[in-house]
């Protein structure tokens, strides 16, 4: 197991890394600003369900990159799709084979999706959605739900107004006030906020974003006829709806969360898995939507990178590892094991916890109230999990250094890791 004390090479080249790299992190969620600071933990190496630090500390990891490796670290089947592309050129900057072949099985897996373009992140994807939204409807009004993360582009950065139904304001320097008028928010889970807000601003609205399932704010599913509400309510006003699956594609089932709930979007932004563990985004939708995009239509979007020969042989191979039989009833065994024995860790040590989980991802809040919105997620106590994270870390498990993250499981994890992560959980909680 490992322990604080055997971190050193972690603090030297944290050290290091804050002279040369703005705030030592090339992310802001990877630095421990949330959890009490000090120096993050620098990985060496993944394999399987497994890192190891630059100290040779093991760690079980269920921070999975923030999502994008379902398959466990350095996977074979992914590495050798990874050789085998690389050894041809690694960027064409014409097409090529592989790409239609990675978008007809994205299209096979997402029926809502009649054609697709790649791009290099989610932000991209989801920035480009909204875009081609405006550009359909000829509308500019974007409405987003609380505490939901659509990536970094200026639009994405605003926050909820005074009120629940207000337009919003900057939740970045740089984003311009003029940026943030063109954004409304409003709480996730709440339908009437919603019909509320669209009665009053409807034929102004080009788009709806939600994540369908939230990951955001921990994992918070959306309640019985949520998300058929927002579907009717946009519709009945002449806007899109525009799914931001880059988390949930591929996480919970082989396809993405509108075949869990049986419901179809306009549009869908993805990312994170599709890519295998390379970067990666891709947006889809209905063909009449789609063909606004250049070539074809008026709105404009590209990328040097986009649809590069590595990042779509990694895709694909990471979707052929996910399409094998029983995969997501493993994910769904781990995470019920896991959830019982945080369950009754928490019950031995007297600490107060509500868990959510869905199949193999799940969040633990120090809170005793029920999360189903952003408010909720908040009241879980930031102090409390920070200790809990560090002492995860010495009993050699690796979490996501937020409150508001969640743990992913990987196929690669076994019922031994879980139990070791049990024995660690209840370590952690005797010690809190
Ligand atoms: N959308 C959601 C739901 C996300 O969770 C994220 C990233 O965490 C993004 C979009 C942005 O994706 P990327 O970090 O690849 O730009």
């Amino acid at each position: 197991m490992a322990t604080s004390s055997t971190r050193n090479n972690s603090d030297v080249l944290y050290t290091d890394a804050l002279t040369h790299i703005v705030g030592g992190v090339n992310s802001p969620s990877r630095s421990f600003k949330a959890v009490g600071g000090g120096a993050p933990v620098y990985m060496e190496r993944g394999d399987g369900a497994y890192f190891y630090d630059v100290d040779g500390n093991r760690y079980i990891d269920y921070l999975a990159a923030y999502g994008p490796i379902i398959t466990g670290h350095a996977h074979p089947h992914i590495h050798k799709a990874l050789i085998a592309a690389s050894s041809k050129g690694l960027l064409y900057g014409t097409p090529h084979a592989l790409e239609v072949e990675f978008a007809k099985k994205l299209k096979a897996a997402i029926p809502s999706m009649d054609k697709v373009r790649f791009t290099n992140s989610g932000t991209e994807a989801v920035m480009t959605t909204v875009r081609v939204a405006r550009a359909y409807t000829g509308r500019e009004l974007v409405v987003k739900f609380s505490g939901c993360y659509h990536g970094h582009s200026d639009l994405m950065l605003i926050a909820a107004g005074s009120g629940p139904a207000t337009l919003g304001s900057p939740d970045s320097a740089g984003v311009t006030r003029a940026t943030a008028k063109e954004v409304i928010t409003v709480p996730f889970n709440d339908v009437e906020a919603f019909r509320d807000m669209m009665r009053e601003w409807g034929s102004q609205i080009a788009c709806v974003l939600v994540e369908p399932i939230v990951g955001n704010f921990g994992i918070v599913e959306p309640k019985p006829g949520f998300l058929q509400a927002i579907n009717d309510i946009t519709h009945e006003h002449g806007a899109l709806v525009i799914y931001d699956e880059v988390i949930t594609a591929f996480r919970f089932t082989y396809g993405s969360a509108q075949q869990v709930y049986g419901i179809e979007p306009d549009m869908t932004a993805l990312g994170k898995i599709i890519g295998g563990g390379l970067p990666i985004g891709a947006y889809g939708g209905k063909a009449e939507i789609m063909e606004t995009v250049a070539p074809l239509g008026p709105a404009y979007q590209a990328g040097t990178m986009a649809g590069n020969p590595a990042s779509m042989a990694t895709g694909i191979a990471c979707l052929e590892v996910l399409e094998q039989p029983g995969v997501y009833e493993k994910l769904d065994a781990l995470g019920a094991q896991l959830e019982a024995g945080i369950r009754e860790a928490a019950e031995t040590h007297g600490v107060t916890i509500t868990l959510n989980r869905l199949k193999g991802a799940l969040t633990v809040y120090f809170t005793d109230e029920v999360v189903t919105d952003y408010e909720g997620a908040e009241k879980s106590d930031a102090e409390v999990f920070g200790r809990f994270f560090k002492l995860m870390l010495e009993n050699g498990v690796n979490l996501a250094p937020s409150k508001y993250e969640a743990w992913f499981l990987t196929t690669e994890h076994s019922e031994t890791d879980i139990e070791e992560t049990i024995v660690a959980v209840n370590r952690a909680f005797a010690q809190l």
